[in-house]
């Protein structure tokens, strides 16, 4: 929460004419971290690094109008909720109307006062902030902070659109604490959420990508996505999670599988065709009850190949 707001919001300008670029960066400059395209085509590809806060879309420009810019913005699931201002010298209320049909948030008509812009870029840009706070809190898992079942099924969601536009494989690990209803039996609930806890710590810890995402699945199941990630590296992964627990020495003395709480991993690995993200889920789900029926505190990879124990149980 902090962070959203130590950070200086992002604004992107998009327009053909310099002087224009020239102005608006004069404007702005003081108050956010700018960007300047001079082309839809050009705007499209500084996205691709990072995502700013607000657009200031220009509309008449050779190549791809700002109309066009805004509608593939808009269709993109991941630069769709990124606020667009036209600014444009065309004032017709049907320019407008348009403008705002394509998903736009405002519209200012050129010439302008830059005092108006800024006070009307600064709304926007509260109304981003606030958003994405929301966003954030929504996405979170009340017991663990890690991110939940809502924000992982968006991620995966994503991702798979990625993956189908790239073909980059794609990674699902899914992880569930072993015999975890005897040490609420024996521990007690309390903690039983503690031991959630420090399980969440380790997922986190197990991933050194800054694209992959942990979170909780419900219960005592955690899961994760591995962008562009082959079935190796997500053997690796989830072998690292899983001795990042076990090395927790939390003590569970009603354990048939070690002295201390264990967790089973399974994984699926896919570049996806014509399967889904549910079709990647069940296989991931199949390869962990594979490495509970295996003996659990193991990792147990999908797929066709279905070698188990890379990680013989030594504890
Ligand atoms: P297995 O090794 O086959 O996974 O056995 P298990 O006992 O872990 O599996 P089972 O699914 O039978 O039990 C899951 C238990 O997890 C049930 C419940 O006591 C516990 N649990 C689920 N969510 C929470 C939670 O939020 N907090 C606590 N303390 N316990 C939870
Ligand atoms: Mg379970
Ligand atoms: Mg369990």
């Amino acid at each position: 929460m902090t962070e959203l707001h130590a950070q200086r919001s992002t604004i992107l300008i998009v327009d053909d004419v310099p002087t224009n670029i020239e102005i608006l960066l004069g404007a702005l400059e003081r108050d956010y971290e700018t960007r300047f395209a001079t082309s839809g085509a050009e705007m499209l590809t500084l996205l691709d690094d990072d995502k700013p806060d607000l657009i200031l879309l220009d509309i008449m420009m050779p190549g791809m109008d700002g109309y066009e810019v805004c509608q593939r913005l808009k269709e993109d699931p991941i630069t769709q909720q990124i606020p667009v201002i036209f600014l444009t010298a065309r004032n017709e209320v049907q320019d407008q109307e348009r403008g705002f049909q394509l998903g736009a948030v405002d519209y200012i008509t050129k010439p302008f006062e830059l005092s108006l812009l800024r006070a009307r870029v600064r709304t926007h840009v509260m109304l981003k902030r606030k958003t994405d706070l929301l966003e954030a809190l929504v996405s979170l898992d009340g017991l663990t902070s890690i991110p939940n079942r809502r924000r992982f099924d968006e991620m995966l969601h994503t991702e798979w659109l990625r993956t189908m536009r790239d073909q980059t494989p794609l990674s699902l690990l899914m992880a569930d604490v072993d015999q975890f209803k005897h040490y609420n039996d024996h521990y007690g609930h309390g903690s039983g959420d503690d031991c959630l806890r420090e399980v969440a710590r380790c997922l986190v810890a197990a991933l050194e990508r800054p694209g992959d995402l942990g979170a909780r699945y419900g219960g005592e199941e955690f899961a994760a996505i591995l962008p562009n990630c082959d079935q190796q590296g997500a053997c690796l992964v989830a072998e690292r999670f899983r001795a990042l627990v076990a090395s927790r020495g939390i003590p569970h003395a009603c354990s048939s599988v070690s002295s201390h709480v264990t967790i089973s991993v399974g994984i699926a690995t896919i570049t996806p065709s014509e399967q889904t993200p549910q079709a990647l889920l069940r296989q991931a789900d199949l390869a962990l009850y594979q490495a509970k029926r295996d003996g659990r505190n193991r990792v147990s990879c999908g797929g066709l190949d279905h070698r188990s124990g890379q990680n013989p149980v030594t504890e």
